[in-house]
């Protein structure tokens, strides 16, 4: 191991970028072009989504049009133009920085989602106004959204050729990232009996769009966007188990070809409304995904359509053992790289000379050595002092804040590997803090507790387990406002649907599933906590004399010391100081082998027994 008490920062490229790139200068005159080119379109107003036609977390440069367009670089958004008005929809996390983006005198950012789009169409159009958008980026779900909002005012949703694409003259073509093949020691089932599996189960065809849902069905992962391992491409899955597959014939290399094999038809991309045209209905589409250009394809030929859910969802949500397996070796050598890092905050950070882009940087560098590490699976979060309190926070150049002593400093971070993926948090002080901190913090812990313990008769959902992280804080008068847990996926998105742990989840928790377990309490101005270890359901152990009730419970995946010093163990049961020693010797004996022998030393101190 490299001496990591040296501070070393290597310049090498970092996944990560501190820059914020764009000028709100740039933002008026692309407007004015886009009013001329709707006026000779005779349209009244155009719809800007952050989106592709994959609805994922992250796009590809081509597709940043609202960044293009705006200037606002934040992760959700969108705009909405008419010949007078220029609406940026931005929510709670992005109210402040859509102000320093974005040309105000031509932009007006708006509160999203307390106003709804609907609202701000017909508040700035006349009735029977024509608005138009791009078939490609919009789902069904979405439009009828709109539709049925609007109705009263009779706004007229026209489909129409992308008309930033019409003028962004040095647009980034589309990403030709090769497609690599997920090994079956990984995947643990091959794309054969998966295709075969799931057709059983179909009526009609089904048409799929997600990519995550064609990378795990097909046992490939691509490399077109950053941080989540998918490849752009439209899939059609037959009730014989073949599939037409459209990708950019770059994307795949001959091996590639070979392992997919003769039951995976390659077409390129313009070929899939052709073969669209030629399907039998009815033709199964997920309404929450798909774009409405599929759709309304199949309705200009008349073939029936199903809604349905994208059919690979929940059984790639139901992870085999050997994805399980996965994840926790990934985890493990993760944990490695996560305890370099605390000790190394330990050591560093009471000089109160680091700031908060040394901190990412030397997590990432940690990451990075002798590790698999493939991408970092998000923008690290490290917020210091109330940076911390901001729950999507994430540091520039702008941004950056000294790490003083005495505050606390929230790290989330997670990394992408070929066999797992992993998102974990820990908050740590950086010297003596007050009692309110550890309090806050100790009822944050025994709300992860609550979670890591709970044994739940089988049929729950997220919505059932959600208020048992919440009970130590709410019996306080505190709480936080973001879900409990995330579905995460296996070296794919780190946020992967559709289960979670959260008072709207109705989706029935099943073994082999992976969350996360990320309770927090956010003091504005002040300081941000929150605990985050992954875990997966799995069937519970018998309790001898008890009923025979089937009953699910969580194992743990993460396995990171949690600081021990922001613990107020007068607020804790003795089960739940049994449940943390346990879980630090457990930390203590898989970490240990694996790290240097400074951070051995400090691993056998800071996961002693409370
Ligand atoms: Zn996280
Ligand atoms: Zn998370």
């Amino acid at each position: 191991m490299p001496n990591i008490v040296a501070r070393s920062m290597g310049w090498h490229r970092m996944f990560q970028s501190f820059e914020t790139k764009t000028d709100p200068s740039d933002g008026p005159p692309r407007l004015a072009a886009l009013r001329e080119h709707m006026m000779r379109a005779a349209v009244d107003a155009f719809l800007v989504p952050r989106a592709d036609a994959h609805q994922g977390e992250y796009v590809a440069p081509r597709d940043e049009r609202l960044t293009w367009l705006t200037g606002f670089t934040g992760s959700a958004g969108f705009a909405a133009v008419t010949s007078d008005h220029a609406g940026v929809f931005i929510d709670g996390r992005y109210r402040v920085q859509v102000k320093a983006q974005v040309a105000l005198d031509k932009f007006t950012p708006v509160s999203w989602p307390e106003i709804k789009l609907a609202d701000w169409l017909m508040e700035h159009l006349p009735r029977g106004a024509i608005v138009g958008f791009d078939s490609w980026l919009h789902t069904p779900d979405e439009m009828e959204t709109l539709h049925k909002a609007t109705a009263d005012h009779g706004l007229v949703f026209t489909p129409i050729s992308n008309m930033i694409d019409a003028i962004w003259q040095d647009q980034p073509a589309p990403p030709v990232g090769p497609l690599l093949i997920q090994p079956i020691e990984f995947a643990g089932e091959t794309h054969d009996d998966k295709r075969a599996r799931l057709a059983k189960a179909l009526t009609g065809p089904a048409v799929i769009t997600l990519p995550d849902s064609i990378a795990w069905l097909l046992n490939v992962r691509g490399s077109d966007i950053v941080r989540n391992p998918v490849p752009h491409a439209f899939a059609i899955l037959h009730i014989d188990g073949s599939v037409d597959l459209f990708i950019d014939a770059a994307k795949v290399s001959e091996e590639v070809e070979a392992h997919l094999g003769a039951a995976v038809r390659l077409h390129g991309p313009d070929r899939f409304g052709p073969l669209l045209d030629g399907l039998t209905g009815p033709v199964q589409l997920d309404r929450k995904s798909v774009p409405v250009w599929v759709a309304e394809r199949l309705e200009t030929k008349e073939i029936k359509v199903q809604w349905k859910q994208d059919p690979c969802i929940l059984p790639k949500a139901r992870k085999n053992q050997q994805e399980i397996n996965g994840m926790e070796a990934a985890h493990l050598r993760d944990g490695v790289a996560m305890a370099e890092f605390l000790c190394w905050l330990d050591t560093e950070a009471p000089s109160g000379k680091l700031t908060e882009i040394d901190v990412v940087r030397k997590l990432e560098t940690l990451r990075r050595v002798d590790n698999g590490l493939r991408d970092i699976s998000f923008e690290t979060i490290a917020g210091a002092g109330p940076n911390g309190a901001i729950v999507h926070y994430r540091v520039t150049n702008d941004t950056n804040r000294p790490v003083t002593p005495g505050e606390l400093l929230l790290v989330d971070s997670g990394g992408q590997y070929l066999d797992g993926t992993t998102d974990i948090t820990r908050t740590v002080a950086t010297g003596p803090v007050g009692d309110l901190e550890k309090t806050c913090f100790t009822k944050v812990l025994q709300g992860l507790i609550a979670i890591s313990r709970v044994r739940w008769p089988e049929g729950l959902a997220g919505r059932d387990l959600d208020a048992l992280a919440r009970f130590p804080l709410w019996t306080a008068g505190l709480d936080y406002d973001h879900g409990t847990g995330h579905g995460v996926g296996a070296y794919l998105s780190v946020h992967e649907g559709p289960q979670r742990l959260a008072r709207s989840s109705n989706v029935p928790l099943e073994v082999g599933m992976c969350l996360s377990n990320e309770p927090g309490y956010y003091r504005e101005g002040a300081f941000g906590i929150r605990i985050e270890n992954l875990i997966h359901v799995t069937r519970a152990p018998e309790i001898a004399g008890a009923d025979n009730r089937k009953m699910l419970v969580f194992a743990t995946l993460t396995y990171v010391p949690i600081d021990r010093r922001l613990i107020d163990k007068t607020l804790m049961s003795r089960a739940e100081i049994d449940w943390l020693n346990g879980y630090h010797a457990e930390t203590n004996s898989r970490l240990g082998p694996r790290v240097s022998p400074v951070t051995q030393d400090w691993l056998a101190r800071v996961t002693a027994p409370i």
